[in-house]
């Protein structure tokens, strides 16, 4: 008894103390939501920075806000834009938390909004429309679809936020049948600057509907995400670990899978150099997933050429279980980074040849646990077609006449001594890469906004035109910025 009445006390003043720091969380725990905030050494306070994916990311809000309805973030956005406060609020917008860019999802000294309890997933039978909630992790999606025999193409991965994967674009296994995740989405629901509650559709806020589809956090907070469906069936695919030294029979499938004009559009692949003080081997691994239920489809031929592998899970499974395989749990230290270049193979052994430096880089320098994984995959010029007939995008991607190579480095370690190391080397690694591409010209210009670093620019690789039109989009439904000046994490349009 007399442990939680100190605990109690505790939790009072430790809310006095930050209310007093943070008048932003002052107002808000003095408003009709002060149920929703929670401050340091609480429980649910703890509970959400412990659970960024990325440990770089879990930053110290003076309080964090759990809205559980629209009406609670369109309630959170006007007091923190009250005229009357004395101090402008600093926030930032949290769904999955898995973008491991410090900033981008959390702040220090301001509010956090964590949408964590806004993370339903409801099915209409009648439209055949999902309605995805932003905090929804992929896995949750796909084990309510699954049982009513429909599907969307979202995450690949189990863990990964609906959120902020949509917003950016999002490429599932779906993507060769139906294009990008984002031109899948019929309607968002917006919470935009003023407060105020709206809907954005091919119809209604048609531009507004445009820039959300890869404009990211620019133009407000999306509470609900409204998503075309199809009929479920389970997938044949799983992740196949070979010797390195079959790396340039895969590179070589890889340049013919991305070039063949009659690629089967059911056929999703991932060909990517991994290495793992947990198991330290080199080796290179393909994703194969095959949106239909049929073993070792054709579409992979020159890939099963190669016979010895050290390990396979491929099978006929449902979407719930390919995505569990590729889920990853809260991990220590991430570090993202993407460019694009031309289907060549010079290019992509270019990448090998300096994935293998930081690798031995990093064998001679890093301690305790890490892993590297550089992903090639096949950017197609068929999202287009996809997304022009459902209201377009904005990620200019009718600039692009041939397939080309989204290439992602994915660094993991678990020391925070080491960050200077990791984030040096895998910056070295991509800007070496860009190096080659443009002395050989085989850079393509995108980058891909969901796997890009802090020091990237995806929006600008959108294009000019592209720009133009989110800043008209972004002055118009939020005439003083408080989704660029008050919420500073992530792109933003006012930072190109
Ligand atoms: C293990 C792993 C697997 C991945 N797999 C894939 C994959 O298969 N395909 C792919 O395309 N990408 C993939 N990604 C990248 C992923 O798409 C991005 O990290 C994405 O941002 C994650 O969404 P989230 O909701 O978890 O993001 P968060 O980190 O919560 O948010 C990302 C950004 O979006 C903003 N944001 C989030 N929600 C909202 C909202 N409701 N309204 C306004 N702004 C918002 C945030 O403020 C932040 O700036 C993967 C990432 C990881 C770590």
């Amino acid at each position: 008894m007399l442990r939680s009445t100190r605990a109690i006390f505790a939790a009072v003043l430790v809310n006095i103390s930050y209310a007093q720091k943070q008048p932003c969380c002052d107002t808000l725990t003095a408003s009709t939501i002060s149920e929703l905030v929670t401050y340091p050494s609480q429980l649910a306070y703890n509970a959400s920075i412990a659970s960024y994916f990325d440990g770089k990311s879990r930053l110290t809000p003076n309080c964090i806000v759990q809205p559980k309805t629209a009406e609670d973030v369109s309630t959170i956005i006007k007091v923190l834009t009250a005229e009357e406060l004395s101090v402008p609020c600093r926030f930032a917008v949290r769904s999955g938390g898995h973008t491991p860019i410090p900033g981008s999802n959390n702040v220090d000294d301001g509010v956090t909004i964590d949408l964590l309890y806004m993370n339903s997933t409801t099915y209409n039978a009648e439209t055949q429309i999902a309605s995805v909630k932003p905090a929804a992790r992929w896995g949750s999606v796909y084990q309510t679809l699954e049982p009513l025999g429909r599907m969307v193409a979202g995450g690949r991965g189990s863990t990964v936020g609906v959120g902020g994967f949509l917003l950016g674009g999002g490429i599932s296994h779906y993507a060769p049948r139906v294009g990008l995740s984002c031109d899948n989405v019929v309607n968002f629901q917006v919470v935009l600057a003023d407060g105020s509650i709206v809907n954005a559709n091919k119809t209604s806020n048609a531009d507004l509907f445009r820039a959300l589809k890869g404009g990211s956090s620019n133009f407000g907070i999306v509470t609900r995400y409204d998503m075309e469906t199809f009929g479920n069936e389970d997938l044949w695919g799983g992740i196949v670990t070979y010797p390195a030294s079959t790396a340039d029979h895969h590179f070589k499938a890889l340049v013919n899978f991305g070039l063949n004009p009659d690629r089967d559009p059911n056929a999703a692949l991932i060909v990517f150099q991994g290495y793992s003080t947990a198991s330290p081997t080199d080796v290179v691994r393909a994703a194969f997933d095959y949106t239909r239920p049929v073993t070792r489809p054709d579409a992979y031929k020159e890939f099963f050429e190669v016979a010895t592998n050290i390990s396979d899970t491929t099978k006929i499974q449902p979407m719930s279980a390919i995505a569990a395989e590729f889920g990853s749990d809260t991990t220590k230290r991430v570090q993202f980074r993407t460019l694009s270049f031309k289907i060549d193979l010079a290019t992509i052994q270019e990448t090998a040849r300096l994935y293998k430096i930081v690798i031995t880089e990093l064998q001679a320098k890093a301690s305790g646990q890490w892993r590297v994984s550089c992903l090639h995959q096949v950017w197609a010029t068929s999202y287009t077609a996809n997304s022009t007939v459902r209201g377009g995008n904005v990620l200019g991607m009718e600039r692009y006449i041939e397939n080309f190579i989204m290439y992602q480095s994915y660094l993991s370690w678990s020391e925070a001594k080491d960050d200077e190391l990791f984030i040096g080397l895998g910056k070295m690694l991509t800007d070496g890469i860009q190096k080659f591409t443009t002395e050989k010209g085989t850079a393509v210009d995108y980058l891909y906004l969901n796997y890009a670093d802090k020091d990237q620019d995806p929006l600008m690789g959108y294009g000019d035109d592209q720009v133009a039109f989110m800043r008209v989009v972004a002055s118009k439904y939020d005439p003083t910025g408080v989704y660029q000046r008050l919420m500073p994490g992530g792109f933003k349009i006012s930072h190109v």
